[in-house]
């Protein structure tokens, strides 16, 4: 048994790849693949209209919210929030909790005038923390308030939506579909498809409908939220493929009991892992425990001269993918809802095996 614990492109659901594979050549009786027609055909259109609704359905989007899938991944809407939500000499608010806000604020600062950083995480004795909300610098007048509800590098998570008077704009990539969210409490999520929704270069954005209207005039069209609301997210011929797998993505996840079910899933594996680095002096976890990933779990060994053997090993057993982002080093599990409970035991068994051999 393979478990692959890869922050990005991530683990798909096996039946999903079946079906993807069985499918291949020749969709829905067509004689051909689900690659090669027009997406202006009913037949893809049918499609595509109904993972747009799967997924409301899995989010409880309210009507007056708009989806699409659009291309760039996650990363083109660092400069798509701006762009589209922002005047050129508006100010903004940026919640800098890891890598991906740090990158989302340096990419804003090319479209707006003033880039609030209201909060950075800080060393605290429980460990690395996100201030609480009420100490953030907000702005007075802020255009929108951007944050990352999961760091997917650093494995930090807010798992509270902050309340605040503007806008909150969330880059949701490496959390969307993994638990419950109130849709309505923001004005803009977006999230690259890779980690919990399917192939990379697809991105999802729910936006708010009144937030269309205020400054396309200065965007890249492909990367603007208005024009491809108003036709259908087909502006230009999107990623048809990535699109297709992921509505199959999506009625998995209802058949699975939707994202309710994945919450308690995803519960379950995280505190399996946590567990298992809070009671051993060999691993640890340097994230304060209100702010800790159930997504994203880093660990380091204490000997990190171990590392390799440690990644060796593992992948030998058919755990892969381990590695930790360049940027922290140690180790990283990645435990996104294609994830079973199965895999996260499997890994535990190992880190407790490979612990009691070098002790
Ligand atoms: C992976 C990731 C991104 C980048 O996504 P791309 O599709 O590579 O652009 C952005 N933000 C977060 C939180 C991520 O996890």
């Amino acid at each position: 048994m393979i478990y692959n614990f890869s922050a990005g492109p991530a683990m798909l659901p096996a039946s999903v790849l079946k079906k993807a594979q069985k499918e291949l050549l020749d969709w829905q009786g067509l004689g051909i693949s689900v690659m090669e027609i027009s997406h202006r055909d009913p037949i893809y259109i049918r499609m595509a209209e109904e993972a747009e609704q799967d997924l409301r359905d899995l989010l409880a989007i309210p009507d007056n919210y708009s989806v699409l899938f659009m291309h760039g991944g996650g990363r083109a809407h660092f400069s798509a929030v701006p762009q589209n939500i922002a005047a050129a000499d508006a100010t903004v608010d940026y919640l800098n909790s890891g890598v991906w806000s740090d990158i989302a604020i340096n990419e804003a600062k090319k479209y707006v005038a003033t880039v609030n950083e209201v909060a950075r995480v800080a060393e605290t004795p429980q460990g690395k923390a996100i201030p609480p909300v009420n100490e953030w610098k907000l702005s007075k007048n802020a255009a929108y308030l951007h944050y990352c509800p999961n760091e997917t590098v650093d494995g930090i998570a807010l798992h509270e939506i902050p309340n605040v008077n503007v806008p909150i704009v969330a880059d949701m990539s490496s959390v969307i579909l993994a638990e419950p969210i109130d849709v309505s409490k923001f004005g803009v999520i977006y999230a690259g498809a890779q980690k919990n929704i399917g192939p990379s270069g697809l991105s999802v954005a729910i936006i708010r409908n009144d937030l269309l209207e205020t400054q396309q005039h200065r965007v890249c069209t492909v990367m603007n939220y208005k024009v491809q609301a108003e036709q259908g997210s087909m502006y230009n011929t999107p990623n048809t493929f990535a699109w297709y797998l992921a509505a199959e993505v999506f009625k998995w996840l209802k058949a699975e009991g939707g994202v309710e079910a994945m919450a308690d899933l995803n519960q379950a594996k995280a505190r399996l892992l946590y567990e298992c680095v809070d009671n051993s002096s060999f691993y640890r976890n340097t994230i304060a425990p209100q702010n800790r990933s159930r997504m994203n779990i880093p660990f380091q060994l204490a000997d990190c001269q171990l590392d390799n053997e440690f990644l060796a090993k593992a992948k030998a057993e058919g755990l892969l993918a381990l590695k930790g982002h360049r940027f922290v080093g140690g180790m990283r599990a990645s435990l996104y809802n294609a994830m079973p409970l199965a895999g996260a035991q499997a890994l535990v068994d190992f880190m407790a095996r490979f612990e009691k051999a070098h002790k």
